[in-house]
């Protein structure tokens, strides 16, 4: 009871926080990721970004417009419309995703026969209009695919944070790179 009493006299529990607090400020090493004006985090092979679709080696279009992602789609997100170009192969004229309602389950890719949608590495699409999140065909031939190679997935890169009339960007610039831990 006494010993209660002096320890809440003497604020004894609020300095032992705040020497907890000054030990680790300035004992540990600190590990804040400097995003988004210094570094930014590359993601893993698994991880599920913003869709890309992907080309050949001769760089054509893999996706067929078969509409599969399309109907297995819990969320009615992506819109197709084909044609047939001039060597006979079944091509989007149209193919839109609204990722708005999009949950990123994954089921548009685990669709596609032939590995044409796929989620990439991207995680900066916030916007300030409501078409920024309106993936258009020529959007998603430009989205980033996920890192493959072990020794850069996972890592933080060094970055630079850029503000011009396309938007706010945050690009990789390669220079430094390490693991957190
Ligand atoms: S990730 Fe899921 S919700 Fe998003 S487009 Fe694909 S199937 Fe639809
Ligand atoms: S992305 Fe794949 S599943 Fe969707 S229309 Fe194209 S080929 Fe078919």
């Amino acid at each position: 009871m006494i010993k209660q009493f002096f320890k809440t006299v003497f604020l004894v529990d609020l300095l032992q926080g705040m020497a907890l607090t000054f030990r680790y400020n300035w004992t540990k090493k600190i590990i804040t990721l400097q995003y988004p004006d210094k570094e930014k985090w590359v993601p893993y092979e698994r991880f599920r970004g913003l869709h890309y679709q992907a080309v050949d080696e001769e760089g054509e279009l893999k996706c067929v417009a078969c509409e599969l992602c399309a109907r297995i789609c819990p969320a009615g997100v992506i819109t197709i419309e084909g044609y047939e170009d001039e060597k006979g192969n079944r091509r989007p004229s149209v193919y839109t995703m609204d990722l708005h309602r999009c949950a990123y389950c994954g089921l548009c890719v685990e669709a596609c026969p032939e590995d044409a949608i796929n989620h990439g590495a991207g995680y900066e699409f916030a916007g300030f209009k409501r078409e920024d999140a309106v993936m258009t065909l020529d959007k998603l031939l430009k989205n980033k695919a996920n890192e493959k190679d072990p020794e850069k997935m996972g890592t933080v890169v060094s970055a630079r944070f850029v503000r011009d009339k396309d938007g706010i960007k945050v690009i990789e610039d390669g220079k430094k790179r390490y693991r957190w831990w």
